[in-house]
């Protein structure tokens, strides 16, 4: 059941993105989606103007239809960060966009509505590939010798004599 959040939904868009990730991060279903590690080399490689692309185009191309094709069963589980960032956001079918956003089935999406998902879906993205850096490689190993670097004069047996 979707958790309602105890403050009025907000009208502004990167509040309601904020309030909204609240309300889901409640559902245990939702919170336990994350990228995979394809997911987050793609989308980095992609960057972040191209995949938010991709979300608005694959919103409108799957749950924004007044009858999407296949509804609830449209949004396949992984192979594209979207994919995977709709089921977490409860974007992935109009029953969980009714349940959660409260916007009805039977009517195609508005501009509007479609770049709120789609700025959810984004920020959730945002958050997961926050939450999982980029692997810096292997530690530089500093090593610390306290011995200086230069190697110890060996005792010269072949010395000339001073004198
Ligand atoms: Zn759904």
């Amino acid at each position: 059941m979707p958790v309602e959040g105890t403050t009025p939904e907000p009208v502004e868009e990167p509040q309601w993105v904020a309030w909204t990730l609240q309300r889901l991060s409640g559902s245990p279903f939702r919170a336990k989606f994350r990228l995979t590690d394809a997911d987050r080399a793609y989308a980095r490689a992609k960057g972040r103007a191209m995949i938010d692309r991709h979300a608005h185009e694959m919103l409108r191309a799957r749950v924004g239809a007044a009858l999407p094709i296949k509804d609830g069963k449209q949004t396949p589980w992984k192979g594209h960060p979207v994919f995977t960032a709709q089921h977490a956001t409860a974007t992935c079918c109009r029953g969980c966009i009714m349940r959660w956003h409260h916007i009805p089935k039977g009517r195609a999406l508005t501009d509007t509505e479609v770049n709120r998902l789609a700025a959810l879906v984004m920020e959730w993205i945002d958050r997961d590939l926050r939450d999982h850096p980029t692997q810096p490689g292997p530690p530089v190993e500093v090593v610390k010798s306290a011995a200086p670097s230069q190697p110890k004069a060996a005792p010269t047996a072949t010395m000339e004599p001073l004198f």
